[in-house]
């Protein structure tokens, strides 16, 4: 024998229904109420609507939040070492025209280079 379904509005048994929702006679109400207000109904259906937005979009926008924040960080990681690279160029830059300097002849950068 299948098992009976109640209403879970008026607690009515659904015999040989096989979906759970209101019995007919509480659908005719809520038809019925809907008609008699619309603007209250309408407002329920938009803040349930509004519900269902964030539900589905909140996890679907912090995927994305993450997966950019990812990216950032493989970025700031990027351009740390390609500016140790640029500063080891200078510093042997740097290096060679005091090596030129020193033996007397004239460097052919003569730019302050960093001093770190
Ligand atoms: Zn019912």
């Amino acid at each position: 024998m299948p098992e009976a379904i109640q209403c879970p509005r008026c607690g009515a048994q659904l015999p040989g229904q096989d979906w759970e929702g209101l019995c007919p006679k509480c659908l005719l109400r809520v038809w019925r109420w809907r008609r008699r207000k619309p603007v209250l109904a309408g407002l329920a259906g938009s803040t349930a609507l509004l519900l269902l937005v964030l539900v589905i979009g909140s996890p679907i926008a912090a995927l994305h939040i993450n997966r950019e924040r990812q990216h950032a960080e493989q970025n700031a990681v990027k351009s740390q070492q390609a500016a140790q690279f640029l500063r080891d160029i200078l510093k042997d830059m740097e290096r060679s025209v005091r090596i030129e300097r020193s033996m007397g002849r004239p460097a052919l950068v003569s730019t302050t280079f960093d001093k770190r």
